[in-house]
């Protein structure tokens, strides 16, 4: 295990129960309070592809999206929850490890030719990145791939985003 995903595993706390019984919550609140384990994520995620822009999933994913994005010289777009976003949106719908969502991204978020990294804090059952690479491609923009602190790979969300690249910085 490289030493950027031991600082990781290490600053992520397990809060058991929340927000429901049964879900084992993974808080980033302690890594994003390490000024150094901060930066170091930030870096990560900033060199691990060239792109245009930098998708940030409501809320956790703008969180380390936005720094990755100026980080990289990329532009950042916010694909958040139904009713959030002022102009014309593109939505799309998708079930949560707890309960069910609508995401919503700008129609006229991207150039048709962008290529697009999607940041988000957990992968768990891939609902909430499907979406949004849907999203994505119906402005025409290219998904390069998924970005994660973790994944948690027992809950199988990779074999839902058909074939896209995905980047845990982390595995549990
Ligand atoms: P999913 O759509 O099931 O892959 O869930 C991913 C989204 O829900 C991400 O935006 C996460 O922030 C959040 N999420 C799901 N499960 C967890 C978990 N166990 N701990 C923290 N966040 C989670």
């Amino acid at each position: 295990m490289s030493d950027l995903s031991r600082l990781i595993l290490d600053r992520i706390r397990d809060v058991p129960d929340y927000p429901q019984p049964g879900v084992m919550f993974k808080d980033i609140t302690p890594l994003l309070a390490d000024p150094g384990a901060f930066a170091a994520v930030t870096d990560e995620l900033a060199g691990l592809h060239e792109v245009d822009k930098i998708v940030g999933i409501e809320a956790r994913g703008f969180i380390l999206g936005a720094p990755a994005a100026y980080k990289a010289r990329a532009g950042f777009v916010p694909v958040r929850k139904k009713g959030k976003l002022p102009a014309e949106t593109f939505e799309a719908s998708y079930d949560l490890e707890y309960g069910s969502a609508v995401v919503e991204v700008h129609r006229d978020a991207f150039a048709p030719d962008d290529r697009v990294l999607i940041v988000d804090d957990v992968l768990a059952t891939g609902g909430t990145a499907r979406a949004t690479v849907e999203l994505v491609r119906r402005t025409g923009a290219e998904v390069v791939a998924v970005a994660v602190l973790m994944e948690l790979a027992f809950l199988k969300g990779r074999e839902r985003l058909d074939g896209v690249k995905v980047h845990p910085l982390v595995v549990v």
